[in-house]
């Protein structure tokens, strides 16, 4: 499911690449000829999130549930990093016997 799409409230086509990462596509940043633009740019979260910050400084829309859902995703993938720390740390405990 995309972030946001092209419409009335959004000049950004983002959605998640089947190769892992955040793709920004035909990105108004990004132009190639006059009206064309660049088929896509890829990032991680954190990049695709400063992107959008970049979107909004052109002066382009974008709708702040694509940038609610992208923090979200941080966080969670923060979370998880965090988990699999302590799990790891449990482990390397547990081997001292
Ligand atoms: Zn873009």
């Amino acid at each position: 499911m995309s972030y946001c799409r092209f419409g009335r409230d959004s000049d950004v086509y983002m959605y998640p690449s089947a190769l892992g990462g955040i793709t920004c596509c035909a990105c108004k940043l990004n132009p190639i000829a006059d009206g064309l633009w660049d088929g896509s740019q890829s990032f991680s979260h954190m990049g695709a999130l400063a992107h959008l910050q970049e979107h909004i400084k052109a002066g382009h829309l974008v709708p702040q549930y694509a940038i609610d859902r992208l923090e979200r995703e941080i966080e969670r993938e923060i979370a998880v990093r965090q988990f699999r720390h302590i799990q790891s740390q449990e482990v390397e405990g547990g081997n001292t016997l």
